[in-house]
């Protein structure tokens, strides 16, 4: 997905700017040809990065420039301003650089310099064979850095899902809406995995772990050696009871289930849809319906949608945006039963549904591990570095379940998962690096995008400031007194350095030695 944002050019590089227009810690954007350039003043002079992210091409300009690396503004990938490289998740491939001079006082752009691989040497006591349970992005991510990081040992990935890894934040927004098209889906093109030794193996499950011969059994009866392993099984959507199995009730995690719901809806604008749940993906897919003309109606069982996440404030705006839209919504319901084209609520109501389309949550896909006893609780239980109990086996993403200072959590975001898969390799690889990032999340609902950075699983207090009606937001949320997280709209900078003095502040809690915050030991 490229985001196409009007930008002013700004100056022509290659003519020069003066050093006084760029002070030590600070950059400015402009072209050079028809690229547009970030040109940053570090402390050893010039450097020059193309200005467009290799995630989905948001415009750098809007971003932060801290210890030598640029913040895309959009979803928070992070590059390093003097080779270009992509230094986190959820970007993987490097900015474009160019050579820069200075002369006269004046900062110049010259020629682009295509910059070698960056070295490549997998460290001293990396294991030989390692496999990786799923395909989502904890799975695809430590894959990658496994790859950037000069791994060449025999590396597999086994998923239960029949596509290769893909972009399952767009599944819900652009894809479902119709204005992704199918091209964008895939996080790599297929022929790549093989090109980098991974062997993809799809469309098998994992049945069962055996700790003590270091093997993965497939449900195919087929055994896979490893000396390092990461779980990165994911999570599954919770089902609702009273909808049982009706063909026309959807949930939506796989990019199969966003196939089979687009077949559905693809010729039905005059359909009516309820959608149940008003989360995450109860609101995405609200919008994305309309976008494609049906009627949509929410039925939530929360007083305000994404309340316990975000809290009442944010949840009415969310409720305004998507009524200004002719959604409506029935708070404080649940649902008794669906008769096929008619849903019924428990107060009684009747309400027209040619389709249902549920999200309810999701629940840790954890029980590979608990069979193998690996421990597990609300999880997979990680120590800082996200090793599980077993020597040797790391788990990542939705089902771990790590230490945020001092407190044993799961995040379910995309982004993050992507972090901890990186981070899990470079352990694997003989870092002991514990995992320290600041959960984010986006979210886009109507063309209105909104960020947020933090772990906003135990808030007691929050402040806003501005509406998501004018587009520009900012919630801020503590704990205990103190600034735990941030929802922004249009505050992309503010919603940046949150991030930066939050990082900073953790690194007091999580930079010990990861040993010590082990969970439990070998079992
Ligand atoms: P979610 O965001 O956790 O929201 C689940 C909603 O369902 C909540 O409002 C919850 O209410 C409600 N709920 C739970 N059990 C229920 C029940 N038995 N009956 C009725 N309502 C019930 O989960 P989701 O929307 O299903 O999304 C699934 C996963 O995908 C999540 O991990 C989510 O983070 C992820 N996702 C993320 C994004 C994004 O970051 N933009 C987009 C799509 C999906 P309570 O609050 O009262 O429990």
């Amino acid at each position: 997905m490229t985001v196409h944002a009007v930008v002013d050019p700004g100056p022509d590089l290659k003519l020069g700017v003066d050093v006084d227009a760029v002070p030590p810690g600070a950059f400015l954007v402009g072209h050079a040809g028809e690229d547009s350039v970030l040109l940053a003043h570090l402390n050893d002079g010039f450097h020059a990065v193309s200005a467009t992210c290799t995630h989905y091409g948001a415009h750098l300009g809007g971003g932060l420039l801290a210890d030598n690396e640029i913040r895309c503004p959009c979803h928070h990938a992070a590059f390093d301003v003097r080779t270009g490289a992509a230094l986190r998740a959820p970007a993987f491939r490097a900015l474009k650089t160019w050579r820069t001079e200075t002369r006269q006082g004046r900062g110049f752009v010259r020629e682009e310099v295509r910059r070698a691989e960056p070295s490549r040497t997998p460290g001293r006591r990396h294991p030989r064979r390692v496999v990786i349970i799923g395909g989502g992005a904890a799975g695809y991510a430590a894959a990658e850095r496994l790859h950037a990081r000069g791994f060449d040992g025999e590396l597999t990935i086994i998923s239960a899902d029949a596509s290769a890894p893909y972009d399952r934040p767009n599944l819900s927004k652009g894809f479902l809406a119709g204005t992704a098209p199918r091209e964008w889906i895939p996080l790599s093109d297929f022929a790549a995995y093989a090109q980098r030794g991974i062997s993809l193996r799809l469309n098998r499950r994992v049945s069962a772990i055996d700790c003590g011969t270091r093997r993965v059994i497939t449900d195919r009866g087929g055994h896979i050696p490893f000396d390092a392993l990461l779980l990165a099984t994911g999570a599954a959507p919770r089902r609702l009871a009273p909808l049982g199995g009706h063909g026309r009730v959807f949930l939506l995690r796989t990019l199969k289930d966003a196939e089979r719901l687009i077949s559905f809806v693809s010729d039905a604008s005059n359909w009516s849809a309820v959608v149940v749940g008003s989360g995450f993906i109860g609101l995405e897919v609200a919008a994305a319906l309309r976008h494609r003309g049906l009627d949509v109606q929410i039925v939530s069982r929360d007083a305000h949608p994404l309340g316990r996440q975000l809290g009442a404030d944010a949840g009415r705006m969310l409720q305004r945006l998507h009524e200004a839209q002719g959604v409506r919504f029935h708070n404080g319901r649940a649902v008794e039963a669906y008769q096929g084209r008619a849903l019924r609520l428990d107060d009684g109501t009747t309400l027209p549904a040619d389709i249902v389309v549920v999200g309810v949550g999701v629940l840790p896909c954890s029980r590979l591990a608990t069979e193998a006893g690996i421990a597990t609780q609300n999880g997979i239980l990680v120590d800082a570095c996200l090793r599980t109990s077993v020597k040797g086996i790391y788990a990542a993403g939705d089902v771990a379940c790590y230490p945020h200072r001092g407190e044993p959590i799961r995040v379910e975001h995309w982004v993050h998962a992507m972090r901890q898969g990186e981070v899990a390799a470079d352990n694997m690889l003989g870092d002991e690096r514990p995992f320290d990032a600041v959960p984010f999340f986006w979210t886009e609902q109507y063309g209105v995008e909104l960020r947020a950075s933090g772990w906003l699983g135990g808030w007691d207090a929050c402040q806003s400031e501005g509406s998501i009606a004018d587009r520009d937001l900012l919630v801020r949320y503590f704990r205990h007194g103190r600034p735990c997280g941030v929802l922004t709209v249009g505050r992309d900078r503010e919603n940046l350095e949150f991030e930066r003095e939050s990082e900073k502040e953790g690194s007091h809690v999580t930079r010990e030695p990861c040993s010590t915050s082990a969970p439990v030991t070998a079992g």
